[in-house]
């Protein structure tokens, strides 16, 4: 992709170091604002959608947040359509969705939220080929950055060096801006020290998560009652996750998951028995059902980590970190690309002001705004009893509240709603504490996990009082 490199200078540069989602959508926001931007990847990349050795998650399932679609789409118009023209399907969670969560059964109810499910190497290739269509934008595939240039007292950024595979010479590539979107595996840190600044503190939370993900035909006719299935953990009696998501080509992704080293297997057997021990059997039912399009492909994931940029007292001018370089989220709540993509936008509001001081507005900013999405998360996971003594104050409340919440959810529609807007980072979590929804949690009856036996139908609501 893109003709070989020749050294740049430009007055209007900007280049970005990896082109997974952080670093596509960053490079579609900076060609409104660059006369020309350069996305260095170090993968080959293909016109198709293949999963690729750099993003090795490509192969497990991904949801996209509706507010991060939102922020896609608004800089690459046309995205949604697009991606429904090769076959990503859309999915009201809510209406469409069988839920299960705190031992009741979401009530089925249109929330207003719909996304666009398909698979991500999909996803990523229809985002690169609109990216790579815009006059100012070169897609510099194959090359690795190997590190930053500065000005001679490491107060300034001017570009990234670069080598070709197979190659010792280091190529030097200057811009304006440059932006890390290398991933979790950034050597940004090592860069910076480098340069004289303090080691990045880092937020590491211990989670081993484990995935496995496989593909299937959806059988044909099938139909229990929803498009999409989510099986949720129970802590802590049960530390297992499971769902099942339509995407293109008539297929289904079924993940299966679970926390601290609870892997799920990836041979047939395993596989199966592992969906049969989820909370509820209608996985499992439907799995019985379906034939499978693959392997059972595995990830594992060790911990959820934040790098805190922001804290550093003088952050070089000209650079920028986004994306899973700055702050990598357990993956089961699906924030990833939305917390990308909400930086990006914060990037673009940062841009307004122009390039002096964007390093300093952009970390604080994003400092701030990844407090949302890495709470979510984090409290979640603290749940689990061993790792409580990371809980913050006030999280027995929360916990306390946030059961009474889920069940409410079971028969309230409003209730239904809000946690999908939450969960979509369409409004702030303090929007499930309205005085309004806090008096129905509290004294709505509690509803049964009793259910009708599985596959089918689910029920619409629990209505049996416990
Ligand atoms: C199992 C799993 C499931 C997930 N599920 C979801 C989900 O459901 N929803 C969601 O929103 N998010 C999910 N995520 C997170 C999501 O994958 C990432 O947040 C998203 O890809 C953004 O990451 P990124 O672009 O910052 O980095 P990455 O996706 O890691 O990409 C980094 C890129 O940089 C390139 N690169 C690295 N180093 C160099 C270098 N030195 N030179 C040149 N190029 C380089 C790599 O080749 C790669 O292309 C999941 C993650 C995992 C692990």
């Amino acid at each position: 992709m893109g003709p070989p490199l020749t050294p740049v200078v430009s007055p209007r540069h900007a280049v970005v170091c990896g082109s997974s989602m952080a670093g596509l959508l960053t490079a579609g926001l900076l060609a409104r604002h660059f006369e020309r931007v350069t996305v260095v990847e170090r993968d080959g990349l293909e016109d198709t959608p293949l999963a690729r050795k750099g993003v090795p998650q490509g192969t497990q399932t991904h949801i996209l947040l509706k507010r991060g679609m939102d922020i896609a789409a608004a800089i690459f118009p046309g995205l949604m359509e697009d991606l429904q023209g090769v076959g990503a399907q859309a999915l009201d969670m809510a209406a469409d969705g069988a839920w299960h969560v705190a031992g009741v059964w979401r009530k089925r109810v249109p929330s207003g939220v719909t996304m666009y499910s398909q698979t991500r190497p999909l996803f990523e290739w229809r985002v690169r080929s609109m990216l790579a269509a815009l006059p100012n934008v070169r897609i510099l595939d194959r090359h690795d950055v190997t590190g930053l240039l500065h000005v001679a007292d490491g107060t300034r950024v001017t570009g990234l060096k670069v080598r070709a595979p197979g190659s010792t010479e280091e190529t030097r590539l200057e811009a304006d801006l440059v932006v890390d979107a290398s991933g979790r595996g950034s050597r940004m840190p090592q860069w910076l020290e480098a340069l004289g600044q303090p080691r990045v503190e880092e937020t590491r939370i211990q989670i081993d998560v484990g995935y496995a993900t496989r593909l299937y035909r959806i059988p044909p006719g099938f139909d229990a009652g929803w498009k999409s299935l989510i099986v949720s953990a129970e802590f802590p009696t049960n530390r297992r996750f499971g769902t099942v998501i339509p995407v293109e080509g008539g297929r289904w992704t079924v993940t299966l998951s679970g926390w601290l080293k609870d892997y799920p297997p990836t041979d047939e057997e395993g596989f199966l028995a592992y969906a049969r021990s989820l909370a509820q059997p209608h996985l499992y039912e439907a799995l019985k059902q379906a034939e499978p399009l693959g392997p059972i492909l595995s990830y594992r994931f060790s911990h959820s980590q934040w790098r805190h940029f922001e804290r550093l007292p003088r952050v070089p001018e000209g650079l920028l970190v986004v994306g899973d370089a700055f702050c990598s989220f357990n993956p089961i709540y699906g924030q990833g690309i939305t917390s990308s993509a909400l930086l990006v936008e914060a990037l673009g509001e940062c841009l307004r002001k122009g390039l002096d001081g964007l390093s300093r507005r952009y970390f604080e900013r994003a400092g701030q705004l990844l407090k949302v999405p890495w709470a979510l998360s984090t409290t979640e996971d603290f749940r689990l009893p061993e790792l409580a003594d990371m809980r913050p104050p006030g999280s027995s409340f929360l916990y306390w509240y946030g059961e009474r919440f889920q069940r409410l959810t079971a028969t309230d529609d409003e209730a239904v709603r809000t946690f999908m807007e939450v969960m979509h980072m369409l409004r702030p979590p303090t929007s499930m504490f309205s005085p309004r929804l806090f008096w129905k949690a509290l004294t709505s009856r509690p509803v049964s996990a009793v259910l009708p036996p599985a596959p089918k139908p689910l029920p619409v609501h629990v209505s049996k009082a416990a």
